[in-house]
């Protein structure tokens, strides 16, 4: 459980350098404190996956808690992507947040209380929905790190953009969509200082890596390159963890 805790502490730290003062301490008890809703949201999210273009009612969700916050926010972006402006109260350049939002047309066979049950028609056939690849946790680490710098906006320096992409991967056959979309309508406008991405950093316990997940095992995401070599042996693997470990291992500072 402290995975989710930890991904939002890391980026919610890339602040820390920037605060006027050293608000190390407040993030880490703010984060402790949100964690119980960060699973929570996690959980609703997982149980109730939507395609790539069909984030609807996870749409809804992202805005509705952003607003709770106090965050401005812009909805329908590349159809169902959500973006929210946080001002903080000090001079300072913008940042962005970005998170994924869609889920794969994957049955899930995992037996827990939150499992999905969701299917849908994809490509003529009707098929299973499951957040496969972790952006159930992404946008609930994301809405956790935009609460948590909501409550400390008055010493937040610039301006915070958290952007949740529909369709990372990829639309549906015969529409446009995901982070391409959302530049063309603007969402890149202001200029950024910053820009980083929520990632899944560790598997999240031994059951889950015995059903066949594979993820990132290190310990932290950072921006410096390094090298890693990688022997993968699986019968099935979804691309984007083996993107992420391929992307280390070319030394590129990626995380999807
Ligand atoms: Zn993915």
């Amino acid at each position: 459980m402290k995975n989710f805790v930890c991904a939002a502490l890391i980026i919610a730290s890339c602040f820390t350098p920037i605060f006027a003062i050293d608000m190390s301490k407040e993030i880490d008890t703010a984060a402790a404190k949100v964690l119980p809703q960060v699973i929570e949201w996690r959980r609703y999210i997982h149980q109730h996956p939507e395609l790539g273009n069909r984030e609807v009612e996870t749409s809804k969700l992202i805005a509705s808690k952003l607003r709770e916050f106090g965050i401005e926010v812009r909805t329908g972006i590349a159809k169902t992507g959500v973006v929210g402006i946080l001002k903080g109260g000090r001079p300072g350049a913008v940042v962005g947040l970005r998170a994924d939002m869609d889920a794969l047309p994957l049955t899930e066979r995992v037996n827990v209380p939150f499992r999905s049950t969701v299917t849908t028609e994809y490509n003529g056939q009707t098929v299973g929905v499951m957040h496969a690849c972790g952006h159930d946790s992404h946008v609930a680490m994301l809405l956790g790190t935009a609460k948590v710098l909501s409550e400390m906006r008055a010493e937040v320096p610039g301006t915070v953009v958290f952007i949740f992409q529909p369709a990372e991967e990829g639309a549906p056959v015969g529409e446009t969509g995901g982070a391409a979309d959302m530049v063309k309508e603007g969402v890149m406008d202001n200029r950024r200082s910053m820009q980083f991405s929520v990632c899944t950093l560790r598997p999240r316990s031994r059951s889950e890596r015995s059903a066949g997940n594979l993820r990132d095992s290190w310990r932290r995401v950072t921006g410096s390159p390094s090298r890693s070599r990688v022997r993968v042996r699986t019968g099935l693997i979804h691309g984007t963890a083996l993107t992420l470990l391929l992307s280390r291992h070319r030394s590129t500072p990626a995380c999807k």
